[in-house]
């Protein structure tokens, strides 16, 4: 359904009645339950084909809803003044008095919250007027839908209602920051980068270049297409497709012709999907610079690395990337 006013009223008395709805994100399209009844949440999981104990991120309007859930100390408000709405997901202790599902947390003592600023996300939100957990609207370790068609393909009626927003504007996930330690813990890399983070609160802790970030329910291999993937590839061998970044002569799709990281990571989930059907034997990925928005999406790529599935495919290529990126 569009995203019309009419479309938002419905989807927000679907999520109020314990049914699921769909919604574009600025990041991805999130697959939305109300957060504090239980079986919406479960049928979340189901949808999902989700392991119990991988904790959902909860989604509201405003900071002052997000820290109604989650307990704010002034780094978290100083990071909400300057990043919500937008891409980043805080991890912080749970206020257990909202009534927020166990499965929404894993029964952790912290909660995720972030506050979109999607448009389509934030009316919803407003008009629902309760805390919504929306993970990414994928099954369970495939690639995150950026167009409301993935969604209708990969989940279908498990879902109630997707609201179409057209495609999503960053393309991958939000920055996970866990702020229950005694630093700032950088749990996913994502829409908002490392570099901005410390900007605005000094020193934040990463795990390493090769350690994925560690989220609970995070699995090394995730996001993951069913062709293999060949990283750091300067140059395609004549079995594979070839997805380029800056100048890529002979790029079967290019993330960005123009070596821009923010174009690469709108591109990067679309052109993988793209990619995977062609029927190629592998697809090989061109080096991505390791910083800003390169980091999430060198993220996504390891992870897609470890998760492909089995070599093989047909035989004849199909034509991919007919739209220009
Ligand atoms: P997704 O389901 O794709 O939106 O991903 C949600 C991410 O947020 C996962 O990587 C979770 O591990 C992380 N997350 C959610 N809740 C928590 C929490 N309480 N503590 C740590 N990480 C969390
Ligand atoms: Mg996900």
């Amino acid at each position: 359904m569009l995203a019309t006013a009419v479309g938002i009223r419905q989807a927000a008395a679907h999520l109020r009645n314990g049914r699921l709805v769909a919604f574009p994100t600025e990041t991805v399209y999130g697959l939305g339950a109300d957060a504090t009844n239980a079986d919406a949440v479960g049928r979340v999981f189901q949808a999902k084909n989700r392991p119990a104990g991988h904790p959902l991120i909860i989604h509201t309007a405003s900071a002052a809803a997000a820290f109604a859930v989650g307990a704010a100390d002034p780094t978290a408000a100083r990071l909400a003044e300057r990043f919500w709405p937008g891409p980043l997901t805080l991890v912080l202790p749970l206020r257990s008095e909202v009534g927020i599902a166990d499965a929404v947390t894993g029964g952790r003592s912290t909660v995720a919250v972030r506050v979109p600023r999607h448009p389509v996300a934030a009316a919803l939100l407003r008009a629902v007027r309760r805390p919504v957990a929306a993970p990414s609207a994928n099954p369970h370790g495939r690639l995150s839908p950026t167009e409301a068609q993935h969604v209708r393909d990969e989940l279908g009626p498990a879902v109630d209602l997707v609201l179409d927003g057209g495609p999503t504007e960053i393309g991958v996930e939000s920055t996970v920051l866990e702020l229950a330690g005694d630093r700032p813990l950088l749990l996913r890399a994502g829409g908002i980068t490392v570099e901005d983070l410390e900007a605005a609160i000094g020193p934040v802790d990463e795990p390493g270049a090769d350690e994925p970030a560690r989220a609970p329910g995070m699995l090394r291999q995730h996001y993951a297409p069913r062709t293999p993937l060949r990283l750091d590839a300067d140059d395609p061998l004549p079995d594979e497709v070839y997805l380029g970044f800056g100048a890529a002569p002979g790029a079967t799709c290019n993330l960005s012709p123009t070596g821009d990281l923010e174009e690469a990571a709108r591109n990067l989930f679309v052109m993988l999907r793209q990619l995977d059907s062609a029927g190629a034997r592998r697809i090989a990925v061109a080096p991505i610079p390791d910083h800003h928005l390169g980091k999430a999406i060198n993220d996504r790529l390891r992870r897609a690395e470890r998760g492909a599935a089995s070599p093989g495919g047909p035989a004849s290529l199909q034509t991919v990337c007919e739209r220009p990126s």
